[in-house]
């Protein structure tokens, strides 16, 4: 038996950041990137206008007021998208549209709402300050800056600034292309009943919802047969297109374990007891020529889920170069006792509520721990039900009401009821 700590130790010194790729903005939302954007650009590009209203030359209002307005002769119209070049004389004005150049000689801008809006000659009620509701070029981004650093992981407003500064292609860190392999000879798909003795593929549809909820690419292979000869061939075929294989099933003691049986003699794969609840039989390896990180994960589901959430979750991570800190723990009050077993690090499926307070006092975190429900390593309702995994330490065998534990989240934190 080996604990969590020296299975997931394994994982991570073996799985390793992919190589880089170049990729269309667009298609590389989610993706981290892998090289640091100097700016050739910059942002404004021209110096523009902030408002809606007239180009001035300051001076030229001066003595301006509610009691003294100037009027000023309208020398043209400039529109956003106008590229050519103008020039503001003295004593003149022209109209100008927000994210329009500024004319050369014009030095600020006067909202259309302090003017009588004009259109060959404005009546200015107000003064305009040098500067005011002008952009200035380069103000928000210089050229040569370093707009964005290797490590950002492009969202909708790192895309926005990549593309502004007229980026077309990014080298990022791809999202890892993980196969997601059920086995079993009782797995049926999903969309039909299941007959008596028949499971639906539920684990390959979960493992696969969470490679995608992770922004990893998932390629699900439904039920493969407890068959050796089957199982090597559809592994052997996935291999070239994978940066990672999730197998669930066929990894524990029974007579029909064919993962276990095909693999335990191929790669650096390696077949362990891993001492937490659920989740024991575990199997992980590199396998092939590109060295793939292989993850057998047990075929129950709440043992599949709590490996993914454990080992392959942190693995994809790396591997995408993204932080693990995306997985904080939360501190909360147990409400009641539970057993943990001995020996082993509990993983017990719990609803995290806010506490009726919302608030911490005094050491007191402000969330609260409840067994969601049957703790059985089958039971999907209490696993769907749950909103985070209590982390149980192995020498621990019973949780008090009013302990304080660790909590790994699934999901949103409940409100206080
Ligand atoms: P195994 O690890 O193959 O012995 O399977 C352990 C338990 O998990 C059995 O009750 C299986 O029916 C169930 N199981 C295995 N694979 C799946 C799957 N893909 N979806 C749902 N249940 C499964
Ligand atoms: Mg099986």
């Amino acid at each position: 038996m080996i604990t969590v700590q020296e299975h997931l130790a394994r994982i991570v010194e073996t799985v390793q950041r992919l190589p880089a790729i170049g990729l269309d903005l667009l298609d590389a939302q989610g993706c981290v990137l892998a090289r640091d954007v100097i700016t050739e650009v910059a942002l404004p590009g021209f110096r523009n206008s902030a408002m809606d209203g007239y180009a001035v030359r300051a001076a030229d209002l001066a003595g301006a007021g509610t009691a003294t307005p100037v009027t000023l002769p309208v020398a043209g119209d400039i529109a956003a998208g106008n590229t050519e070049g103008l020039h503001l004389a003295p004593g003149q004005c022209m109209r100008i549209m927000t994210g329009a150049p500024m004319p050369d000689g014009a030095d600020a801008v006067v909202p259309v709402e302090h003017t009588d809006g004009g259109v060959s000659r404005v009546v200015v009620s107000t003064k305009a300050p040098v500067g005011q509701h002008v952009r200035q070029a380069g103000e928000d981004v210089a050229v040569g800056d370093l707009v964005m650093s290797a490590g950002t992981r492009l969202g909708p407003r790192q895309i926005a600034l990549l593309a502004a500064v007229g980026t077309g292609q990014v080298a990022v860190t791809p999202k890892p292309r993980v196969v997601v392999i059920s086995t079993g000879d009782e797995l049926i798909e999903p969309g039909t009943s299941p007959g008596f003795g028949q499971v639906v593929d539920s684990n390959g549809l979960m493992l696969t919802a969470a490679v995608r909820a992770l922004d990893c690419i998932p390629i699900r292979i439904g039920g493969v047969r407890d068959d050796a000869a089957t199982f090597r061939s559809t592994i052997e075929n996935q291999l070239p297109g994978a940066d990672a294989v999730i197998t669930t099933g066929g990894v524990s003691m029974g007579a029909y374990d064919t993962v276990k049986e095909v693999l335990s003699t191929v790669g650096t794969m390696r077949f362990d007891k891993v001492a937490m609840k659920p989740g024991m039989p575990q199997g992980f390896g590199v396998l092939g020529e590109q060295e793939v990180p292989v993850f057998t994960l047990p075929g129950n589901p709440v043992s599949a889920m709590v490996s993914f959430e454990v080992f392959v979750a942190p693995a994809l991570r790396l591997m995408a170069g993204r932080p693990q800190q995306e997985t904080a723990l939360v501190t909360a009050v147990a409400t009641h006792d539970w057993a943990a077993p001995a020996g082993k690090m509990q993983f017990a499926r719990i609803v995290l509520s806010r506490n009726s307070s919302g608030l911490r006092s005094g050491d007191r975190p402000g969330y609260a721990a409840t067994i969601a429900g049957l703790q059985g390593s089958h039971a999907l309702g209490s696993l769907a039900a749950a909103n985070a995994l209590a982390v149980i330490p192995a020498d621990v065998t019973s949780v008090r009401a009013g302990d304080l534990v660790s909590c790994h989240l699934l999901g949103p934190i409940r409100e206080a009821s």
